[in-house]
């Protein structure tokens, strides 16, 4: 079956929502519920969507609420990180089945990386008797630069072997299905708009920090993608002029300041230890020290980033962030005393929805809103 551009929208609207009336899908797309009502019937007879209970909406009559299908597809996630790569295998309803993972450093002497990443994926389906066949849509989402007209990864600046990798085509080939590919900040993003918090706001950034950093910045409803796909970079923005050499060639990257590995140097070079966890939850002083001054690179950042973009939300996860809350703290602070006054008035700087598991949930949201499209 080949949709038209308006059930696509509906089977879009339904896939972002809780449940959704007839009713409120013909005032949200300005629609007649007449022309609703076909099209949400032959979706149902599809198997795309199916009807669940009826709720009463103010004083009318109760509506019959609209939801995904949760049976009709299963969707195989991967979410490749500065330092994790995970697996999940979801319903269409983007709840998780199962799950695993790898670490990126077990990769890092591979010559091709891309058929390691595909023998890990068949072992991971394998494990749980899934055969690829099974299999509708696989999404993943990668903290690098993608050519978007080849879906190529061109490069991972923290990872020098994965340059060049032609992962849409020969991961589609294998598994014969399609494969779709997008950066890692931004399929944040998509999961955050699709079943998290940003559900009904259209302008909000997702910034993650771990081994790298990664973000999506949604304007409009859209994600910002910039003319050579590399909107986002915020990882790779000069922070320190005088800074150190970052494996992306620039000098003084914002990456060189406010990674994982990056506090953990800065503390080993003040106390000759590696341990900044342990110390800061003792309070070692030199250990808030360094996350002050973390925090307040990363609040600089994210206040242009406020000043050039305005967004209503700034959702930054981490798990640094819970290990050592002063450097949220920090940098909450910088974003609201550095950012303009009337950019800031009703800033909400909020945590992801999906904590740890915001990579997987966005690999697997963009399988999910790009296999609807596709339809
Ligand atoms: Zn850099």
């Amino acid at each position: 079956m080949k949709l038209n551009s308006s059930e696509k929208q509906i089977l879009e609207l339904i896939s972002l929502g809780q449940g959704l009336s007839r009713k409120k899908i013909a005032e949200t797309l300005h629609l007649t519920q007449g022309s609703i009502t076909n099209m949400t019937r032959s979706l149902l007879e599809e198997g795309l969507i199916i009807e669940g209970n009826r709720i009463s909406s103010g004083l009318g009559r109760k509506e019959v609420m609209l939801y995904s299908n949760p049976n009709k597809f299963t969707f195989l996630g991967v979410d490749i990180g500065g330092h994790v790569i995970r697996f999940a295998l979801a319903t269409n309803s983007l709840e998780i089945i199962h799950e695993g993972e790898c670490l990126m450093a077990d990769l890092a002497t591979e010559p091709d990386p891309a058929e390691v990443l595909m023998q890990m994926m068949h072992t991971f389906l394998a494990q749980w008797n899934i055969s690829p066949a099974q299999i509708d849509a696989i999404g993943i989402g990668v903290t690098g630069i993608i050519d978007a007209t080849q879906q190529i990864l061109l490069s991972i600046p923290n990872s020098p072997g994965w340059e060049h990798l032609e992962l849409v085509s020969i991961i589609s080939q294998r598994f014969n299905c399609p494969v779709y590919l997008e950066e890692g900040g931004r399929t944040m993003a998509i999961a955050e708009q699709m079943l998290g918090k940003a559900n009904a706001i259209s302008d909000f950034i997702t910034v993650q920090v771990g081994f790298g950093i990664a973000a999506g910045i949604m304007i409009n409803g859209k994600l910002l993608k910039g003319v050579n796909n590399t909107a986002g970079l915020l990882g790779h923005i000069t922070a320190d002029p005088n800074g150190t050499r970052c494996l992306c060639g620039n000098y003084g990257c914002l990456e060189n300041i406010i990674t994982f590995p990056m506090l953990r140097n800065d503390y080993r070079k003040i106390t000759g230890k590696s341990t900044i966890v342990e110390a800061y939850q003792q309070n070692d002083k030199q250990a808030i020290d360094v996350c002050v001054a973390a925090g307040q690179a990363l609040g600089i950042a994210l206040s242009n980033v406020v000043n050039l973009f305005n967004p209503q939300t700034i959702y930054i996860g981490g798990a640094m962030f819970d290990q050592m809350p002063i450097l949220l703290e920090e940098t909450k602070r910088t974003i609201i005393l550095r950012g303009n006054r009337f950019s800031t008035t009703s800033l909400n700087l909020d945590r992801p929805t999906f904590g740890l598991k915001q990579g997987i949930m966005g690999a697997l949201a963009l399988a999910k809103i790009s296999h609807i499209m596709a339809q």
